[in-house]
């Protein structure tokens, strides 16, 4: 050693081998493809009537797992930052995001993921899209926020055929625009969405905000609103629906970035907010100091109209989960099939295998209603009147059970992938942080059990179609039989009905999930999942399968291949 050497020889060499650590999967060093991979995914599109669309599903989810996976972590390491002013002191009001949100963007643009519903009318295009948006979710849940709300608007601006013709080509068109200009210099237009103010959120009727006719009142016509939002994601949006007081009520505007004139519109961004996940979308605060909108729809009729946005989101919500369930299950079972503890592989552990099994039948029922929903949503959308009464029951009682179960999915299986799923390395913390995030929005848990409540006391015919589609699986399933009874004793015993809201949804979500995955083509599923969740028992943890379920069959179809 000379005397100039700081360290021994031995200090250059490597101290140890690196072993038994899985393979990446996702992204440059691991691609995958997110939809041929996937067994219930493609089943649930086959049974929903979206299999035309397969070919597109793989291109997609041959990018998801490939250039969107990385994509996303850098778009959630790089958060966007508000320039609320110019370097001369003049109001800008606008977000600088880093190129990888822009290519989470224009990637979700160009597939369509905003658009498809509308723009297709080959039935099962809402299928299509909805897997889409659940292939899209997996990886970067944040960019999904304006593209949901873009593609949640159409319903609601519809309803001001005049406002629709100007706004709806650049809203439905695949091309994605990152710049802050007026609307019509633009190739492709986001939409955002302002309900929630300071005092009430989920009791909008509480709304502050004022608009003021700037000449004539009524449908299409101009305004001026005064007040703010408290929460107001995607403050880039080309344009906002947004609920205001007028004087013959609340009613819905849609609130340009730019005014007619051309000029920046008096929307304010107080504040980016400062929040547990969803790192790389942007959600603010904003005051409108007399911003200009036009009404949307009838006045004093602002809630029926911007819930058919509402509606659409809260689709996205159950989706959106069900697809963070997938890429946390994806990496679980990834990584047990290749670290080995005690002499084997994790995934040949009795244990470990219940656990994952357990999982994977919590992902599947997850999709396979959320696209059930989106079925129902499109059926009834063409004029399907059963389809329409099924999505306006189950779909409080999708958001509120598949968004509940999310964030215990994702730590569970966090948890199998021991302590490599708890560093940001790997994607499962991000998974994590953004799980609780859609039972939140859109309407938190309670809303929706109590939402579930008004369609069983005021809307019979709601009922009577969801017990028919319930009593179509009846005698497949012993333990499936009898959870229908006791639902139905449920939710006919109106005493207590508040109090039990919450167990009486969480049951009729299990009977819906049960009852698809009955009809489904995997039996091992289904009896597994009547015979976890429909005993009676309530919730328990997950990994608890009876013995002679068969895990191996549940593992098999759930991994990535
Ligand atoms: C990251 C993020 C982004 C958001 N972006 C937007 C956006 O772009 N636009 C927008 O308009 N909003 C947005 N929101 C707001 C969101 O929709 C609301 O936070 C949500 O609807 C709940 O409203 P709140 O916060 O006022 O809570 P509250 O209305 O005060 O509710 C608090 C709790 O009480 C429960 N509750 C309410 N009423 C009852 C009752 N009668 N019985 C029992 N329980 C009840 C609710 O379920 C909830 O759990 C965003 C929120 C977050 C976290």
């Amino acid at each position: 050693m000379s005397a100039t050497t700081p360290f021994p020889d031995d200090a250059t060499r490597s101290t140890h081998e690196v072993t038994n650590q899985p393979p990446p999967l996702g992204g440059a060093d691991g691609p995958y493809n997110a939809f041929t991979s996937d067994r219930a995914l493609q089943d649930a599109v086959a049974r929903e009537g979206g299999d035309w669309g397969a070919d597109r599903l793989s291109a997609f989810g041959a990018i998801a797992g490939d250039s969107l996976f990385d994509t996303g972590r850098l778009a959630n390491e790089n958060p966007p930052t508000l320039r609320a002013f110019d370097r001369y002191g003049h109001r800008l009001d606008e977000v600088e995001f880093h190129p990888a949100w822009h290519e989470s963007m224009r990637l979700a643009k160009e597939n369509g993921l905003h658009s498809l519903t509308w723009t297709n009318d080959r039935p099962g295009a809402q299928v299509v899209r909805s897997a889409l948006a659940y292939l899209h979710n997996q990886f970067e849940a944040g960019s999904m926020c304006p593209i949901t709300m873009t593609h949640a608007c159409v319903p609601a601006l519809r309803r001001q055929p005049d406002v629709a013709e100007q706004w709806l080509p650049g809203i439905l068109a695949n091309a994605y625009d990152p710049h802050c200009r007026p609307a019509d210099r633009k190739t492709g237009l986001t939409i955002g969405m302002g309900m929630t103010e300071k005092q009430g959120g989920s009791d909008v009727r509480a709304n502050t905000t004022q608009a003021v006719a700037i000449d004539r009142k009524g449908p299409g016509e101009a305004y001026r609103l005064t007040g703010h939002k408290w929460f107001f994601s995607a403050p880039m949006c080309d344009g906002f629906l947004v609920l205001g007081q007028t004087d013959q009520g609340l009613s819905c505007f849609l609130l340009p970035k730019w005014t007619p004139e051309g000029e920046r519109n008096r929307i304010e961004i107080q504040r980016l907010k400062d929040k547990l996940g969803d790192k790389s979308n942007a959600s603010s605060e904003v005051e409108f100091r007399g911003a200009f909108g036009w009404m949307i729809g009838e006045p004093g009729r602002g809630v029926p109209t911007i819930l058919d946005m509402v509606a659409q989101t809260r689709l996205d919500c159950v989706l959106g989960s069900a697809g963070l369930m997938r890429q946390s299950l994806v990496q679980a079972l990834h990584h047990c099939a290749y670290r080995e503890a005690f002499g084997g592989r994790l995934i040949d552990k009795p244990l470990m295998q219940n656990v994952l099994a357990d999982l994977s039948l919590e992902s599947e029922a997850a999709v396979a209603l959320a696209l059930r929903l989106a079925r129902a949503f499109e059926a009834g959308a063409r004029g399907d009147e059963s389809e329409q009464q099924l999505a306006r029951l189950a779909m409080p009682v999708a958001k509120y059970w598949v968004c509940k179960r999310t964030p215990a999915t994702v730590n569970e299986a966090q948890e199998c992938m021991g302590g490599a799923g708890y560093v940001e390395e790997s994607i499962l913390p991000r998974l994590y942080r953004q799980a609780p995030l859609n039972s939140i929005w859109e309407g938190s848990g309670n809303v929706q059990c109590l939402d579930v409540l008004r369609v069983l006391s005021r809307d019979r015919d709601c009922f009577d179609t969801l017990r028919l589609q319930l009593h179509a699986a009846r005698g497949l399933n012993e333990e499936y039989d009898a959870h229908i009874e006791r639902l139905d004793r449920a939710m006919t015993d109106t005493a207590s009905l508040e109090v039990r809201a919450r167990s009486v949804t969480a049951d009729i979500a299990l009977a819906l999930q049960a009852s698809l995955l009955l009809q489904a083509e995997s039996s091992v599923v289904a009896q597994a999942f009547c015979r976890s969740r429909l005993n009676g028992q309530g919730p328990v943890a997950f990994g608890t399968l009876p013995a002679d379920v068969d895990l191996q069959a549940l593992v098999d179809r759930a991994m990535p291949h």
